[in-house]
């Protein structure tokens, strides 16, 4: 216990960021240097479905002297709603790990292509080419759909494209090509991984219904809770530390950045953890040894 005292007081730690491997739009080794800028100390990228980045981020942090933990952010359904569960400290070789990612990557593409065909129903052009360019070889999302419409001059901009064809509800809002929540949190943690519920108050839902999310997630084998995200009020922070301590979570740090240039998204810039709260990288194998 001491010692892990005496980490939480030199530690930075930020364990929810994307780079151009998801849609990001800073370089592995890039995110790791501004990382190691802003003084973060403990990092895990954690790119939408993929560790293509994991290797270059290594050595860049290497390179920066902080520790990187293995990371990823997944996404997932339960009851019908998109859910992101971040996996930390997992095994990246484990076949179960492979074989979680595979179906993941199939499942991203599958849904890739029936975006492209409902944006073109919708009478639109095919955008799934220009999409994928804009994905950089990988799997390309909704905002790379968004940029492909821009670049193709269907909208005049990205915000445009959410608020007419991409955002919940509309044409190109797929949801339901995601694993369930239980597969993704077993698949983690049969990968010796820890599975955290990103960005609660992100989903909108009623305090009953993250009550019901947390307890399958938590039935699955999910632990951990991300207590601390962007552009969270304190009052919503003030809820997450209470739900955190009262099911027996392990509380997470994570900005979710994605660009430079919002300054309420910067890498290592969120507050300490709320009081009573046990910090969930006190149970990382990285960390120990
Ligand atoms: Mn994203
Ligand atoms: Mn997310
Ligand atoms: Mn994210």
């Amino acid at each position: 216990m001491q010692a892990n005292e005496a980490i939480n007081v030199r530690m930075c730690a930020d364990f929810h960021a994307h780079s151009t491997a998801s849609d990001g739009t800073l370089t592995p080794r890039e995110l790791v240097a501004r990382a190691a800028e802003v003084g973060v100390t403990h990092f895990a990228l954690t790119d939408h479905d993929t560790i293509a980045g994991l290797e270059e981020a290594a050595a860049a942090a290497e390179e920066h002297g902080i520790r990187l933990i293995n990371g990823i952010e997944l996404s997932c359904v339960w009851r019908t709603q998109t859910i992101h569960i971040v996996g930390l400290d997992f095994d990246a070789a484990s076949a179960d790990f492979q074989a979680l990612l595979s179906r993941q990557e199939a499942m991203r593409w599958d849904r890739a292509r029936l975006i492209a065909s409902r944006l073109q129903k919708a009478g639109l052009p095919d955008l799934l080419a220009t999409a994928e360019e804009e994905a950089g070889g990988g799997v390309p999302g909704r905002p790379h759909f968004a940029s492909a419409m821009v670049r193709e001059g269907c909208v005049d901009n990205l915000r445009l494209a959410f608020s007419r064809y991409l955002g919940a509800g509309k044409v190109g809002d797929v949801t339901r090509y995601w694993p369930e929540l239980s597969a993704i949190v077993e698949g983690i943690v049969n990968a010796g991984g820890q599975a955290v519920l990103a960005h609660p108050k992100k989903y909108r839902m009623t305090a009953t219904k993250l009550r019901a999310l947390l307890a399958d997630f938590q039935a699955a084998g999910g632990v951990g809770l991300e207590v601390l995200t962007s552009g969270q009020s304190s009052g919503d922070t003030g809820f997450l530390a209470e739900l955190c301590r009262r099911n027996g979570c392990l509380a997470s740090v994570g900005s979710d950045f994605h660009f430079p240039g919002a300054a309420w998204c910067e890498l290592g810039r969120l507050p300490a953890l709320p009081e009573g709260l046990q910090p969930i990288w006190e149970r990382f194998r990285a960390l120990n040894h």
